[in-house]
């Protein structure tokens, strides 16, 4: 596979995902950018900036104009429009134009965010994504979604706005916490379930070498989830139909996300809605229990959190009510036919999620 894969929309290239072991190259695609005739602003979180900022500026600094940081407080909960009017005012303060830019290091928090910054000031301005967590790397970076929370309602108020580049540097993998990097693998497993049967097949074959996050199987797994990701928003870049196939584990996931407040991350809530939707597709006789099993393996294998015993189920169905899935009354839930086959439905009620809640309880 090569190190470059494009993103087109209307058959029209936008923007490219490259892959790279430093963060050097960065200079090459600045000079190409004509970034020398403008101001960057880079954003960032604590944690990130602790280990990456330098590394940045270092290779941003001689290529740009001007160039100026601004670091959050890491963790979802910065994830909200007083940071963003934090961002506004520093750009505003540095008197950047339309035709300066925003370059994104971190997670998909810093992604989202900065993205919806972009997006919205001087009614938009370009912005670079370079993702420092596995999530960002499969999924969050690619796509052109971008958002913050709003209270407690996730990614309630958002923006499409397309990066002109993804810049991974899968090195910065290295240095993600376990529980960061099992999150990535929520997306990872879902992304494989979605649409390449193949691809589940390989994880399920190189269990070991992920976990030891082995470099080629890293580069592997990130391109094939990118190559799903791109083959779905290419044809839907804004969510009217398909796109949706990638809410897959989302709609319980997400309410299970606000109903732990936090505890849980956001790739293992998706882990564990991943589950319940195989669980719900297997008891409609969507697919066999064989491979419901394999699912279950697969994904137990990548860290599936546990949920208190105590939990209380109502207040999670309560919750998918909520999501942003549901418009004209019932809830648009994704389903499988099969691995490697994902489908939307609206027949999915609430005794399906109740009695799936109830399985993924009993399996701690
Ligand atoms: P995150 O950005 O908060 O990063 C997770 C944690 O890892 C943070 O504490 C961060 O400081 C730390 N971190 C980042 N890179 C690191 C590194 N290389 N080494 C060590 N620590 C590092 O969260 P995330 O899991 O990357 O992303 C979750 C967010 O992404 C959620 O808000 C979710 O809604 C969003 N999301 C968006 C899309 C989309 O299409 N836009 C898709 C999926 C998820
Ligand atoms: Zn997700």
């Amino acid at each position: 596979m090569s190190d470059r894969l494009i993103i087109n929309l209307n058959d029209v290239p936008v923007y490219d995902i490259t892959y790279n072991n430093t963060f050097d190259d960065l200079g090459t695609f600045l000079d190409g950018f004509n970034a020398s005739d403008k101001k960057c602003l880079v954003v960032t979180d604590s944690k990130v900036a602790s280990l990456y900022l330098d590394a940045i500026l270092r290779v941003t600094k001689p290529k740009c104009k001007f160039l100026s940081y601004f670091i959050f407080p890491e963790g979802e909960s910065s994830k909200n429009l007083n940071v963003v009017r934090d961002i506004y005012e520093k750009l505003i303060l540095e008197k950047f134009d339309r035709h300066d830019f925003i370059l994104a290091l971190g997670g998909g928090v810093t992604g989202d965010m900065s993205g919806f910054t972009a997006a919205t000031y001087l009614r938009g301005i370009d912005f670079i994504q370079v993702p420092t967590t596995l999530l960002a790397d499969v999924d969050s970076s690619i796509g052109g979604k971008t958002g913050v929370d709003f209270d407690s309602y996730k990614n309630m108020v958002g923006a499409f706005h397309m990066p002109k580049l993804v810049y991974i540097n899968y090195e910065t993998i290295k240095t993600l916490d376990e529980d960061q990097f099992y999150s990535g693998m929520g997306e990872v497993v879902k992304s494989a379930l979605i649409k390449d049967k193949e691809f589940f097949e390989w994880l399920e074959e190189n269990i070991d070498l992920i976990n030891a996050r082995d470099k080629d199987a890293l580069i592997h797994l990130i391109k094939c989830s990118n190559i799903v990701k791109k083959n779905v928003v290419e044809k839907d870049p804004t969510e009217k139909g398909d796109r949706a196939l990638l809410n897959l584990g989302h709609t319980i996931g997400h309410a299970v996300e606000k109903y732990m407040n936090l505890k849980l991350l956001h790739g293992q809530c998706v882990h564990s809605g991943t589950v319940m939707a195989s669980y719900i597709s297997m008891k409609k006789g969507y697919i066999s229990e064989e491979d419901h099993n394999r699912i279950i393996n697969l994904c137990k294998s990548f860290g599936l959190p546990s949920l208190p015993k105590n939990i209380d189920i109502e207040k999670i169905i309560d919750f998918t009510k909520n999501d942003k899935k549901v418009d004209g009354g019932s809830i648009k839930f994704i389903l499988l036919k099969g691995i490697g086959e994902a489908f939307i439905t609206r027949e999915v009620i609430d005794d399906d999620m109740r009695m799936a809640l109830d399985y993924y309880i009993s399996l701690n």
